[in-house]
């Protein structure tokens, strides 16, 4: 899961993104309101964490705003040094999805933040599966055929991916972009070498057909015949 922290503090930025990695979160960071809104609005994340005041033309209320106005429905926290009732109600009413005031404790917003990927209807539960094989995304961890399988950081957000999106194909750009950080060092390969560590571990120790499948000049798909 990809997140996006908008965040002109860098301490707070700082310290945000650290956590995030620490639960395998893929974090990009932007200490500006207009670097942030172009990223925003271009790059696609699995939530944003935007605060409230910022240097440059745009503050956190204008690009929530302009992020809904794009119809980009990705969940976003909202964080303020200020506390008043009004200050909470511009934040939802510009279209965030949940608040936060400065100062919070890291685990709070690790609990917000949980809460709001588990919002859309379809990801309430926190186990995902496929056949089998079944993830726990608090737990982080994996099992097939109720046997535990020990995974990277990354392989855990490839396999979530997968899992999230099952039954659907998806292509090495987007897998690309939901699972590695703007920073990241991609290779052309880089995909394909994680979904052999993948298929190594959740598909050949188990026989049969393998769950993962190759999507031929496109990317890849998890399938789960019995949905
Ligand atoms: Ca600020």
């Amino acid at each position: 899961m990809r997140v996006l922290i908008i965040e002109d503090e860098r301490k707070i930025a700082s310290a945000l993104k650290k956590t995030l990695e620490q639960e395998h979160y893929a974090v990009d960071v932007s200490h500006d309101g207009d670097d942030g809104l172009a990223m925003a609005t271009t790059e696609p994340y699995d939530v944003m964490i935007i605060d409230r005041m910022l240097p440059g033309e745009h503050d956190g209320l204008d690009i929530v705003k302009s992020v809904r106005e794009k119809s980009i429905a990705t969940p976003i926290l909202m964080l303020t040094a200020l506390g008043g009732v009004n200050d909470k109600t511009d934040g939802l009413d510009s279209g965030a999805d949940d608040y936060l005031v400065k100062p919070f404790a890291l685990e709070e917003l690790l609990a917000r933040i949980r809460a709001l990927l588990r919002r859309p209807v379809e990801q309430q539960s926190t186990i995902l599966d496929a056949e089998d094989l079944s993830l726990d995304t608090n737990k982080r961890s994996v099992k097939r055929r109720g046997k535990e399988i020990r995974l990277t950081s990354k392989e855990f957000g490839l396999l979530e991916y997968l899992l999230r999106n099952k039954n659907r194909p998806l292509s090495k750009n987007s897998i690309m972009q939901h699972v590695w950080d703007y920073d990241a060092d991609i290779l052309p390969n880089t995909i394909e070498v994680y979904i052999k560590y993948l298929r190594a571990k959740i598909d050949k120790p188990f026989g049969g057909k393998g769950l993962i499948k190759t999507v031929r000049g496109f990317g890849y798909k998890i399938e789960d015949d019995k949905k």
